[in-house]
């Protein structure tokens, strides 16, 4: 069981943003929201500036960047400057079908398919449970520790893999 906090950063631009909500709320879920997040901020709905506030740094955490919903091409500056926002341990899910691959509006002429910044967990779904945002958040802290791992012991991982 690993030790790192999320400071998570929700970027809400469509339906998803709905679940992400739920789990941030839910009575059921409300312990293991608190085991895992630290701070959570929301970067806005789609008419935002791209003004994403101060996630706030903390020793041993990481600031989490979730693209909850479509992401329009009218939308990617605000989605890359959100993540520039970040501080320098930064990470991002994709939360939804739409997050991943343009969901059910990937041949849109207005909707991006591909994610404009580095997603390290996806969870699929439409739209995903507030559950599975819990188990992609869980799967992301083990990912982070498995890096931080690594990076702290470069020669002995690098070797076993020469
Ligand atoms: S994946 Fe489905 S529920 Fe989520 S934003 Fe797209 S259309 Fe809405």
């Amino acid at each position: 069981m690993t030790s790192l906090r999320l400071n998570v950063l929700e970027l809400g631009l469509a339906c998803c943003a709905l679940e992400y909500h739920a789990a941030a709320v839910s009575e059921n879920l409300q312990q293991q929201w608190q085991a895992l997040v630290s701070d959570a901020g929301d970067a806005g709905d789609a008419g935002d500036t791209g003004d994403t506030g101060d996630t706030g740094e903390q020793a041993g955490a990481w600031d989490v960047l979730v693209l909850a919903g479509t992401m329009t091409h009218a939308l990617v500056p605000t989605i890359v400057s959100a993540y520039e926002s970040l501080g320098q341990r930064r990470a991002v899910v994709s939360f939804g079908a739409c997050s991943i691959s343009g969901g059910p509006y990937w041949d849109s002429y207005s909707v991006a398919s591909v994610p404009p910044v580095p997603v390290d967990v996806s969870i699929p779904g439409c739209p995903p449970t507030p559950a599975a945002l819990l188990r992609g958040l869980r799967d992301l802290q083990q990912t982070l520790a498995l890096r931080a791992c690594r990076a702290a012991a470069p020669d002995s991982v690098a070797g076993h893999h020469a």
